[in-house]
Order: C-alpha cells, then structure tokens, then sequence
C-alpha cells in the first residue's frame, strides 16, 4: 500500500526565452490500489507530470514521494532501482526488445536486476493475459494488442506498486483497446496494483476511480468516482 505524493512539482524546459513551464506547481495524492485517469488538451503537461511523478525525469522544483521516501533524493542508482521495483511502465508504443522472445520480454525488470523470476508468479501473468501460446515468439510476430499484453505482463513481472501507463492504447483499434483497459483493471484487483493512465479516450478516463484533468501545467479538475468518498 503506497501513495504517492507530489508537493509543488514544477517543470520549466528549456532557458531565457525559449522557456516551457510544463508544470506549474503540482500538489497531488495518487491512491494506492486505484485507477486514476490524467486527462488533458495536447500540451497540457500529462506526459511531463506522469513522467515526473514515476522518477524518469527530474523536477526543475518540488518533491516527490513514495510514502515518505523522496524519491529524487536517491542517488541515481537507487532511483533506478525504484523504479525498477516499485514502478511498472506502459508506452503507447509497447518498446518490447524485437531480439527477445515474449518471455524474455517480460521477465526483462526482473533479469535486468540479475535476479531469477518467481516463476508461479509469471507464469500466472502469462495464463491470466492470454499469452501461453505466445511466449516463445518474438514481439514482431504478434499483433499490437498481444504486445500490448506483453508489454503490461512485463509491467507487472517485479510486483511493482504502480503502474504508469502514457496513452496504452492509442495505437490499438476499438475492440482491443477495451480489451487492454480490462486487463489493466483486472491487474489492479487481481495483483493489487495502482493505475495512473494517461488517455484521450473519455470512455475509458470516465471508468477510472479518479478523473485528474491537467490544463496549462494545473490540476484543474480533480473528479473522484463516487465509491470512492
Ligand atoms: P502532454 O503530455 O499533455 O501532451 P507534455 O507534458 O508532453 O504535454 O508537454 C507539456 C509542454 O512542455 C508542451 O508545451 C511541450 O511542448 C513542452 N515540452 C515537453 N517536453 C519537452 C522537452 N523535452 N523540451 C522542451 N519542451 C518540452
């Protein structure tokens, strides 16, 4: 059970006159074991945000922290390491290796850190994502929903806390993308995760626990469905 917690994050890219405030002063908490949806005009600062919040891109000011650790703190090997094990990450793109198969994909968080996979436990990922008869292939044999899959199995493969997905699914047609987001969902109650997503798709943000609309670099929104309160 870990929150998450941003005070005062602030992004500006760039110097002088090419200066961006990507993110202008951001005080959130991210619920443990819930879906919360980041919504937003292009631009707006959803990538940035997301990408601050999961310890890829160092805040220009503010703190983020995992319960009560601040995370841009660590040193950079230890930051990896968090994010290694406590963060899991879904690109629109999947970014599966092509030179691996499907299992070494997934399993990929957990050999990176030179550890041997819990194989009861993955092999349970693979049965509950539909991937048995996948997992000897290689990423350009499947289609872009059963990379997808793989891409959340490999997500999933160190146990992490969070889950940060930046637009899963906007290289899928309709039907596949219902299918990812009920997969997500599944993990969040099946392996107790949070989901932080961004999304363009209002169908799926309007299901998430948590609507977070970010305008402008602001939270300027912050909808909560009602089983929540
Ligand atoms: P969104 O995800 O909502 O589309 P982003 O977080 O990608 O928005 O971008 C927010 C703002 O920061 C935009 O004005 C964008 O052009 C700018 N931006 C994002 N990344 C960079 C970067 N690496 N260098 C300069 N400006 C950037």
């Amino acid at each position: 059970m870990k929150m998450l917690k941003t005070i005062d994050l602030k992004k500006i890219y760039g110097k002088g006159e090419n200066e961006v405030y990507a993110l202008k002063g951001i005080n959130i908490e991210i619920e443990p074991h819930k879906f919360t949806s980041i919504v937003g005009p292009s631009g707006s600062g959803k990538s940035t945000f997301l990408h601050c919040v999961a310890g890829l891109d160092k805040p220009t000011s503010g703190r983020v922290y995992l319960d009560d650790m601040n995370i841009y703190n660590l040193n950079d090997d230890q930051l990896s390491q968090v994010r290694r094990q406590e963060f899991g990450f879904i690109f629109q793109n999947f970014n599966l290796i092509p030179v691996i198969n499907v299992y070494d994909n997934i399993i990929l968080p957990v050999s990176i850190d030179k550890k041997k996979e819990n194989k009861e436990y993955i092999n349970n990922l693979i049965e509950k994502l539909g991937l048995k008869s996948q997992i000897m292939k290689f990423p350009n044999e499947l289609s872009g929903g059963q990379q997808q899959r793989v891409a959340i199995a490999r997500a999933l493969a160190n146990k992490p806390s969070v889950i940060f997905a930046d637009e899963p699914t906007g290289n899928l047609d309709s039907k596949t993308t219902a299918e990812v987001v009920e997969i997500l969902k599944m993990c969040i109650s099946e392996f107790n995760q949070t989901l932080v997503m961004i999304t363009h798709n209002e169908d799926i943000a309007k299901t998430a626990d948590r609507i977070l609309t970010i305008i402008d670099g602001k939270i300027i929104d912050d909808l909560r469905n009602k089983e929540m309160l």
